[in-house]
């Protein structure tokens, strides 16, 4: 997978993305980040890429000379057109599904706005979805960028040490997944599920279904109603219970 990053910032996402496992994952070549600075195609003698925006109010604009000359800039893997997500508090919020829908496409550009945003017209000519992180407002879309990164490379085969990490992992039934423990068995008075130490595969993997279901009720009760749950398990469901 190759991730075209547009951003005044490159710096600050390229450091970061280096640790861990997305740092091997690169390494390895699974996944390509290439950052592009937006600031590389200003036309001002002092690099600017921002001006006031037209009618007033608060704040700076990026303006779409620059980003349009950044992402024109782009060289596809041959007659390959890809999305185009501007990271923005005003988009589809994020989730796994669409982690999953993303990590399918052999490349990707993200685009990155900063001060108050970027000028409506190259968004209306470049961009193909728009994604926000959440109900909030940051000062950039660098680290939302981030967010969406690392969501999307560690559904690419190879990145986890094992495939099956991300396939039993929260959200992908629409539940969240069931409780953890390592070593030692006892800690602070605390032990770990006896099931857990039994050995027994079938009775192991019950508990857990078990316990991701609970869990779900408790934590995300809004998540119930689109998991996917068998005939058997929505009838045990207590709905009368459920706080929605
Ligand atoms: N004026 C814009 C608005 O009200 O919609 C907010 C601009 S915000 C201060 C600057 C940049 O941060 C945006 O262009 C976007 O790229 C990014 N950003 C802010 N909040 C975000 C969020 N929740 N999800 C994704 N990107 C976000």
């Amino acid at each position: 997978m190759k991730c075209h990053v547009l951003t005044l910032f490159p710096e600050m996402m390229e450091q970061a993305l280096k640790a861990s496992i997305l740092g091997k994952a690169q390494d390895k070549q699974l996944i390509n980040l290439n950052f592009i600075n937006i600031r590389d195609f200003s036309n001002n003698k002092y690099l600017k890429v921002d001006d006031y925006p037209y009618g007033g109010g608060a704040g700076m604009l990026m303006q779409a000379e620059p980003v349009y000359n950044a992402f024109k800039s782009i060289n596809t893997e041959g007659s390959i057109k890809p999305r185009v997500v501007y990271l923005t508090p005003q988009g589809r919020t994020f989730n796994q599904h669409i982690a999953q829908e993303f990590a399918k496409e052999e490349e990707l550009v993200l685009l990155c706005g900063h001060y108050e945003g970027i000028d409506e017209r190259v968004l209306e000519l470049i961009v193909t979805d728009y994604i926000s992180i959440g109900d909030y407002v940051l000062t950039g879309g660098e680290l939302a960028a981030m967010v969406v990164i690392d969501a999307i490379s560690r559904l690419v085969p190879g990145v986890l040490h094992n495939d099956d990490s991300a396939e039993f992992e929260s959200f992908t039934d629409g539940l969240l997944e069931y409780p953890h423990y390592t070593r030692p068995v006892e800690f602070m008075g605390k032990t770990v599920p006896d099931i857990l130490l039994s050995g027994h595969h079938a009775n192991i993997d019950k508990w857990r279904r078990e316990k991701s279901i609970e869990r779900t009720v408790e934590r995300r009760p809004d998540l119930i109603e689109k998991a996917d749950l068998s005939e058997k398990e929505r009838k045990e469901l207590n709905y009368d219970t459920i706080e929605f």
